[in-house]
């Protein structure tokens, strides 16, 4: 059933380490073998071995309208006919950055980069440069990409390997990363105790979904907003994920709290490889040429990238109920979960983003995170993967609703979900 998968597994291990390009692929955490991908169309991928699965992946964010629209598509493959990167501007940029600042207005001004990971880096050296300060707070089991000074007890791929840190990061590096808890106000405070004046920022994922999705406690983003404006710290929305996820204007719109930085990914590239950062002009005046903030990027607002984006985010703006209609989704499979495990797992759902996270929860911060089974978890990954249902091959990651997931699909999802508790409780 999966033959081809495994021998390309095993031909993959002799060439890239650990037979994968980004860890949490090698399926270790669920001791399972990964698939290998042909193709995907809608709610749909379909491996080597010709096995369709039902994908709650969604390439971890990027799929919110399914695979392979065809209205992106077609655009890309126009796109691709007039050349695939110039390494000059193009009118595209222009369009993005500007639908952007649209749709997320402290967004005023943007910097497109090549992945979630380089926005990232990106909004902190402005916000540095900004202040004039060194140290940045971020939260257990946020993740913010895999650049040195944030890979300090950084959720899902490093939470699976029971690696929070990585070789390789001198310590020099982290040292001015400070790490509070997320949800947990007194330990942000804590911080900035501790150093007033030196913290150039604070950044979060307004709704973690690093850890398994963990969805801010009432007053937990106010509070990081009027903590930092108090201190004279920026306060930084990893949106990478919640970009154009949870609302048209993302986390900050969904919450009605307004950080000075966000940074974007996944969506926002339509699925190809873009990342993006953005605030108030004032700041983002010190990016260069304009300012004296480095960055740059050879592929950065490639044509064919933002092409993609832009597709995506047009279908996005053009439906003004497709968030109710992820979210009910998502509530759908909360609510069939819920019912079926009796109190045995704690199900977070925000928008189209859950997590089943077998532990009685509640799950409102890292630590409840932690607590819950592993062994479990891989054990009801294998029982859906063997029914044609694709979910994150790791406890602490997200599942993702897409608009090409049917009412059939949910209806499958509910009921093969509900089978596995009630073959196993
Ligand atoms: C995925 C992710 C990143 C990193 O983005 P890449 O494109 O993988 O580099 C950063 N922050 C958050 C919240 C993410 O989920």
């Amino acid at each position: 059933m999966d033959t081809k998968s495994k021998a390309l597994f095993e031909e993959a291990k002799q060439y890239i380490p650990g037979g994968v390009n980004s860890p949490v692929r090698a399926f270790g955490a669920v001791e399972r073998s990964p698939r290998f991908i042909a193709r995907a169309y809608g709610s749909r991928l379909v491996d080597v071995d010709g096995n369709e699965l039902l994908d709650y992946v969604c390439s971890w964010g990027p799929g919110i309208l399914g695979h392979a629209h065809p209205t992106v598509i077609e655009k890309v493959r126009e796109a691709c006919k007039d050349g695939l990167t110039y390494g000059a501007p193009t009118e595209k940029e222009v369009c993005l950055a500007r639908q952007i600042a649209k749709q997320i207005p402290s967004m005023e001004e943007s910097r497109l980069t090549s992945s979630g990971t380089e926005a990232v880096m990106a909004a902190i050296r402005v916000a540095r440069g900004y202040t004039g300060r060194d140290r940045i707070v971020k939260c257990k089991g946020c993740y913010h990409g895999h650049s040195d000074g944030l890979l300090v007890q950084a959720g899902s791929g490093a939470l699976s390997a029971s690696m929070p840190d990585s070789a390789g990061v001198p310590m020099d590096y982290t040292r001015h990363t400070m790490v509070a808890l997320y949800n947990d106000p007194a330990s942000i405070e804590a911080c900035f105790l501790a150093d007033p004046k030196g913290i150039a920022a604070v950044i979060v994922e307004p709704v973690a979904a690093n850890m398994g999705v963990v969805p801010p406690t009432p007053g937990f983003l106010e509070f990081l907003r009027n903590i930092t404006s108090q201190y004279g710290a920026l306060l930084i929305f990893d949106e990478v994920i919640t970009g154009f996820r949870l609302a048209s204007g993302g986390a900050q719109e969904y919450f009605q709290v307004t950080p000075d930085l966000t940074t974007l990914g996944k969506i926002v590239g339509g699925g190809m490889p873009i990342g993006a950062y953005g605030g108030r002009r004032e700041i983002m005046e010190l990016v260069a040429p304009a300012g004296p903030v480095y960055q740059a990027g050879t592929l950065s607002g490639n044509p064919i990238a933002t092409t993609a984006g832009l597709a995506t985010l047009d279908i996005l703006q053009e439906d003004p109920g497709i968030y109710q209609r992820l979210q009910k989704k998502a509530e759908r499979i909360a609510h069939a979960v819920r019912k079926a495990a009796k109190g045995t797992v704690c199900v977070n759902q925000v928008g189209s983003l859950l997590s089943i996270f077998f532990t009685p929860g509640p799950v409102c911060g890292y630590a409840d995170a932690l607590s819950a089974n592993q062994t479990r978890y891989a054990d009801f990954f294998g029982y859906l993967l063997d029914r044609g249902i694709y979910v994150a091959p790791s406890q602490f990651e997200a599942m993702f609703i897409s608009d090409a997931h049917t009412e059939e699909d949910i209806a499958y999802t509910c009921q093969t979900m509900q089978a596995y508790f009630s073959d196993t409780l």
